[in-house]
């Protein structure tokens, strides 16, 4: 069995995303000691209370909506079925797949949130897509759609962006719906696949493999750079700080990683280039925290959609500005989780009714000052979000229409 939390943060899969495993798992024994009430055993001298052990609970009394299921029927443009059996410095190296959750206890989750299809990305390539499609996409049809990847273990072979540019024809023979693209490029792939210096997004290499989606209509879901805060030193400024300090491999700040700026402008290059290619920007194009940016970019590349997978904390803390941005984008914006089915470490992203619950409470209501994850404290960063109540007329667009446009298929 491979280990999930390894592949997930070698891969780079948890989009900036993760559980402070230090305050999740503290444990609430500490907090009663031999019969001493909690308040004598707990109460800090002044300024010495760890960070760990704060656990604020809001006093604010506000309406609570429950939304069991979804509005409109809801298609998951991201999620993460199945897995690359091995991987190695962020680079996935096996086609053979790992698979995380089986399609029955996908279907009844889906069928108590009034989810029409879930989009697998992580579908691999070669035998182990096939593998995929068979054991979702064509066991329950219209329920599941599998994206293939690029086959990074190849890229040392002569001939590679032929060879790559073909391989999407095959998958899309296999029955892929699309391509997805990791942050392994830009940010873990190198020359020798994982050493050397790092390989661009817009290198030319991958030209063909663009160029493949764009004939046969494959969007291509692209995972470009991280939070913002990821590329900014892990000190007591750093937003993400608890999260950044129990997973230090995911800080992209230093070494010779590009900033966030350069990966960004790099992708937009490869849009600029490839115009008759869809690309669906995965995590809000990665700039949630600066939706003007986001904004700047879909107005200048007509190719470019997004997704909110692993950001309604981000766009829920903003809900005066998200919401504007729903109304003038509601024709590009995907509905999206990056949900994991038994990725309990990594709870903003953990397959389950709670978090379907959070999402829809987050688009559906004007609830106030929620959480964003089901976990004791908020996994991204200490604050709480607000509802945005989109109208119906947006909300199918999100939930369903835009992601079937995307995929060619009816709802
Ligand atoms: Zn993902």
């Amino acid at each position: 069995m491979i280990n999930r939390r390894k592949w997930m943060q070698g891969i780079g899969l948890v989009a900036g995303a993760g559980l402070a495993a230090g305050c999740a798992t503290q444990p609430e024994s500490k907090t009663e000691v031999e019969g001493k009430p909690q308040s004598e055993e707990k109460k800090p001298k002044s300024g010495n209370l760890p960070l760990a052990d704060y656990e604020p609970k809001s006093m604010l009394q506000v309406h609570e909506t429950q939304v069991p299921r979804a509005k409109y029927p809801v298609i998951d443009f991201h999620t993460h079925i199945s897995v690359s059996t091995k991987s190695e410095k962020g680079v996935e190296l096996s086609p053979d797949r790992q698979y995380l959750g089986t399609d029955e206890e996908c279907l009844a989750v889906m069928d108590r949130k009034n989810m029409r299809a879930m989009v697998n990305l992580t579908g691999g390539y070669e035998g182990g897509l096939k593998e995929a499609v068979d054991k979702y996409d064509r066991k329950h049809p219209g329920r599941f759609y599998t994206f293939c990847e690029p086959s990074y273990s190849h890229f040392k072979e002569p001939n590679y962006p032929k060879l790559q540019g073909d391989a999407i024809e095959q998958a899309h023979k296999d029955g892929a719906r699309g391509l997805k693209i990791l942050k392994t490029l830009g940010l873990y792939l190198r020359e020798n696949i994982t050493s050397g210096t790092l390989v661009k997004i817009d290198d030319p290499r991958f030209d063909p493999m663009w160029d493949a989606c764009g004939q046969l209509k494959m969007p291509v879901a692209i995972h470009v750079s991280d939070p913002v805060a990821f590329f900014t030193p892990t000190d007591r400024f750093n937003e993400r700080y608890e999260e950044l300090n129990n997973h230090p491999d995911w800080s992209f700040h230093g070494a010779d990683f590009p900033s966030n700026d350069q990966l960004i402008a790099a992708r937009n290059r490869v849009f600029a280039k490839h115009p008759k290619t869809q690309f669906v920007t995965l995590h809000c194009g990665n700039f949630s925290e600066n939706l003007a940016n986001v904004s700047e970019n879909l107005d200048r590349y007509p190719n470019m959609h997004v997704d909110i997978a692993a950001r309604i904390g981000e766009l829920g803390r903003q809900p005066f500005t998200s919401k504007k941005f729903f109304d003038k984008y509601q024709d590009r914006i995907l509905f999206a989780t990056d949900a994991t089915p038994h990725g309990d470490e990594f709870p903003q992203q953990v397959f389950n009714d709670q978090l379907y619950e959070i999402y829809y409470r987050f688009l559906e209501t004007d609830d106030e000052y929620f959480d964003y994850a089901p976990a004791k404290v908020p996994p991204q960063g200490r604050w709480r979000i607000y509802g945005i109540k989109l109208s119906d007329q947006i909300l199918r667009k999100v939930y369903n229409g835009n992601a079937a446009r995307a995929l060619g298929v009816t709802i």
